[in-house]
Parts: C-alpha cells; structure tokens; sequence
C-alpha cells in the first residue's frame, strides 16, 4: 500500500482534521470580503470547513471565522455563505 502524504487542513467548525479536497475553502479577499472558495484557487486568506451547513454553523457560534480572519463578520455574510453552501450541496 503506498502512503501518499495528503496535506490536511483542519475545520473551523467541527475541528476535524481532513484533505483539503473534502473540505471547502472560505476566503478573505484583499478586500476585506468574505466568500466560499470552491475552485480552491482564489488568493486570499483561508479557512476551511466541510461542506456542511452544521460545521457552518458550529463555527459561526465559536467565531472561528472571526478568529481566522481577524475581523468582525456580519451577520449577512454568513447568510450568503450559508446560502453558498446550500447551493454547493445541490451539485
Ligand atoms: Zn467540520
């Protein structure tokens, strides 16, 4: 069996650790803005979580995406990404 190191990234929701293609990625522009990275490939600051509206959710309660990003988040910008992941989940 070969053992290919797959780079893990924790979610800010649940803490679980996972390969980044489990997870999605939400980034802070250099704008300031807030959204879902699911290329994985816009620059910016990232946290990632999995595409799950409870881990969301759970990181909405403990603030990790203000802790990741530094910056106070309004509450509109965690409906879009809610709505984000929604619309993710169809796909
Ligand atoms: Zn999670």
């Amino acid at each position: 069996m070969s053992m290919k190191k797959v780079p893990l990234r924790q979610c800010i929701g649940c803490g679980e650790m996972k390969s980044k293609k489990e997870m999605i990625r939400v980034i802070k522009t250099a704008e300031d803005e807030i959204m879902l990275d699911a290329t994985g490939r816009k620059n910016g600051r990232g946290a990632y979580l999995c595409p799950s509206k409870e881990c969301l959710k759970r990181a909405v309660k403990s603030r990790g995406l203000e802790r990741s990003f530094k910056m106070a988040i309004p509450k509109e910008v965690y409906e879009t990404l809610e709505k984000e992941m929604e619309e993710l989940g169809k796909s």
